[in-house]
């Protein structure tokens, strides 16, 4: 866990952050910030879909987009959208240990016998849907692809703030992800 910074005062906060709307996602979050009113939305958040997880924030200050690990690949056009039409300049990507979208292949035979009892689907085709999009949502380790998708994202928007982080599932809190 030394690979994260745990926020428990406004000066746990990265220098960079602090002033901007990443800094007050961790102040609403963790340091329990009295919520201020917003009528447009700040910030951008990427996060999993993942039923463990709630922020604490007000009222539209951020527009979430919820994919399995925070994997914004295939959520390109909302994040466009977020940007162009919505005014954010700031993201907020955030990963969360125990993450269901790593090591994907070690819950094949749930997933399909799921899909068989669950939705009705007969085992060939769940088996073939597994295995053509397992290999896209794999996110292999959390941190590591919060910070590599953290990259890719830096250069697909260049003007744009990007912040990683993760979630402990643990004790519900954001913590900064170091980066090298
Ligand atoms: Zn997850």
């Amino acid at each position: 866990m030394d690979r994260l910074k745990s926020i428990q005062k406004e000066k746990d906060i990265f220098p960079e952050y602090r002033e901007t709307p990443i800094g007050l996602l961790l102040k609403y979050h963790n340091l329990n910030h009295d919520y201020d009113s917003y009528d447009s939305a700040k910030l951008l958040i990427g996060m999993c879909m993942d039923n463990r997880k709630h922020l604490h924030i007000p009222d539209n200050f951020a527009f979430i987009i919820r994919a399995g690990g925070a994997n914004l690949r295939y959520s390109e056009f909302k994040v466009s959208y977020a940007i162009g039409v919505g005014n954010v300049k700031h993201l907020a990507l955030i990963g969360h240990n125990n993450c269901g979208m790593v090591n994907l292949v070690a819950r094949k035979d749930i997933f399909i016998q799921g899909l068989v009892n669950n939705a009705g689907w007969d085992k060939e085709k769940a088996e073939e849907h597994f295995m053509q999009f397992a290999p896209m949502f794999e996110i292999g380790n959390e941190i590591d692809f919060i910070l590599s998708e953290t990259e890719r994202l830096r250069l697909r928007y260049p003007q744009i703030q990007i912040a990683p982080m993760l979630y402990l599932v643990e004790d519900n809190k954001l913590y900064l992800i170091k980066e090298k």
